[in-house]
């Protein structure tokens, strides 16, 4: 007996009595149950790669002698994950259109590390159905899907209810054992760094060689700590599990989706999920299915800081915008003041004095300061977000989205502008005609077959779907800016070198692996298709 079997004996000893004491009755026996293990921004492509070099055997001897199978999936836009797990744990199509974006009608950003406001995206959008995870646990997920423990999931992370914690101590009872008592607390702070990591990659990475062992350091431990945690469940029974092991995109994002670095995290991935397959065969009596699958891919880009010296929102709103007089809009200047004099103006200003500087210094650091987000800057009634390899633009002045009709009335030329600048892919806008794209100043009308920038893609009819989707989204920008594909390569307008959220094949297509008694029904063309599925062992469950 190792000591892992002996921990998770004790724990069992221990998790019986805490049940007993609080926790309502131990779960049915009979009927399925599953495990999900996501495997967070790993594509279908590197995943193939992945798979051809060696560096999953396990996942590989799953597919090879096990008869498991891997279906094709289609994530839908934005390619990131809130946007998924909601869309998979309550099957409906979320208003998300990226990690971080305005909702005007609410008046607020939703930034997804930030504590609440997961947990206020998942109350108002789910629509009161139930989720995959009722009654289950769920560990690294960004939504809760209905679990009733799930410690470490941004919903709830920094307001961990108290039977939520009573679990997660039963889970790590042992580990408790053999690490003190600092262990939780010191997990806690581990994870909140993921969290900061996932949101600001390089600007932790200027930090050197800490932000390297700190970075590995929670790679191991959470993914540790998650592991232990869903072999507690597995023994217990619990009927729904879904773990989501983020280091492949922690260090994707970091370093690239192809780089050692990200690649060598899906070997400590792959033998993550070989200790979960194991500790499943010990109790065949609980009839579990194992699925693995991914939420979204990534494209390798370059930072536009990097192009640029600054953010994209800081060059929109100084250089573009608001010269545009974008940001004056009230009833006295309804139309703002006219395109070619904000550009005369900006081309006349002079070069920034010691002063000057000294001012660009403050704008720069205050608004952090003062609790404005990372990669949003806001002057009068516009605000513009970066959230990836995507950003989104909003005249405040409508509370509702605003369509390229109207901005041209009031900003001749604008949108177009914007297309021409350096770093710039392409932009979306809403019409009266559906979807329209703009790239290097040329517009195209999406729903009349004009496909512009996707014209060449063989898949072309599936991207110009998901884009129809992304702009019904309320909270798109009334412009939406990719950085895909532009004069300078793909471009993240987040400094990362692997990025998400946008329609390229590295992004957009992942796979679900599952076993052989289990039928998908395939092909999955958006993550809404896995809710039913899933659905119907929680409802028998829950019988
Ligand atoms: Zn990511």
């Amino acid at each position: 007996m190792s000591l892992d079997d002996l921990a998770l004996a004790l724990q069992r000893l221990l998790d019986r009595a805490i049940r007993r004491l609080r926790l309502g009755p131990a779960p049915l026996p009979g009927g399925r149950r599953f495990v999900i293990v996501q495997i967070d921004g790993l594509s279908r492509a590197v995943l193939e790669q992945g798979l051809a070099e060696g560096r999953m055997p396990f996942t590989r001897h799953l597919l090879a002698r096990h008869g498991f199978r891997l279906e094709p999936m289609t994530v839908g836009l934005p390619t990131s994950t809130p946007a998924f797990q909601l869309s998979a744990m309550y099957g409906v199509r979320p208003d998300i259109p990226g990690f971080h974006y305005h909702d005007k009608r609410r008046g607020a950003d939703v930034y997804f590390p930030r504590g609440g406001d997961a947990a206020w995206v998942e109350q108002t959008q789910a629509g009161g159905r139930p989720g995959i995870l009722a009654g289950g646990s769920a560990y690294g997920c960004v939504f809760t899907g209905g679990a009733a423990n799930n410690l470490f999931s941004f919903t709830v992370l920094k307001r961990p209810t108290a039977q939520g914690v009573l679990r997660t101590l039963s889970a790590i009872v042992v580990l408790l054992w053999v690490m003190a008592k600092g262990f939780v607390l010191t997990t806690l702070e581990l994870w909140r760094a993921v969290l900061r990591l996932i949101a600001d990659p390089t600007g932790e990475a200027r930090r050197g060689w800490k932000w390297l062992v700190m970075k590995i350091g929670v790679s191991v431990w959470v993914r540790q700590f998650f592991t232990l945690a869903v072999a507690r469940d597995i023994y217990a029974g619990v009927g729904a599990v879904y773990v989501n092991y983020v280091d492949y995109d922690v260090f994707a994002h970091a370093y690239g989706p192809r780089h050692r670095r990200a690649l060598g995290a899906l070997r400590r991935v792959d033998r993550s999920i070989h200790r979960v397959w194991r500790t499943i065969r010990r109790v065949p009596e609980h009839r579990y299915d194992l699925y693995v699958l991914s939420d979204h891919g990534q494209l390798h880009c370059t930072p536009y800081v990097r192009l640029r010296g600054r953010g994209l929102e800081r060059v929109l709103i100084d250089d573009v915008l608001a010269p545009a007089g974008a940001e004056v809009v009230s009833p006295e200047h309804p139309h703002g003041r006219s395109l070619a004099k904000g550009i005369k103006a900006t081309r006349s200003r002079r070069a920034p004095g010691m002063w000057q500087r000294f001012l660009n210094y403050l704008e720069e650091d205050f608004p952090r300061l003062m609790g404005e987000l990372p990669e949003a800057h806001q002057r009068g009634a516009v605000r513009v977000i970066a959230a990836g390899p995507n950003a989104f633009v909003y005249f405040l002045h409508a509370r509702e989205a605003l369509d390229l009709e109207s901005i041209d009335r009031q900003w001749p030329g604008l949108a177009d502008d914007i297309s021409l600048g350096r770093g710039i892919g392409f932009l979306l806008a809403r019409s009266a005609g559906g979807p329209v794209c703009i790239a290097q100043g040329k517009r195209y009308r999406l729903a009349r077959g004009e496909a512009g920038p996707f014209a060449h893609r063989t898949d072309r009819d599936v991207v110009l779907a998901c884009v129809n989707d992304l702009m019904t989204m309320p909270s798109a920008g009334d412009l939406v800016i990719y950085g895909h594909d532009a004069t300078e390569g793909n471009v993240s307008y987040v400094a990362e070198i692997g990025a998400h959220a946008g329609p390229s094949s590295d992004e957009l297509y992942t796979f679900v692996i599952a076993g052989p008694g289990v039928t998908l029904a395939g092909p999955i063309d958006h993550p809404v298709d896995l809710y039913p599925h899933f659905r119907e062992y929680t409802a028998v469950g829950a019988q």
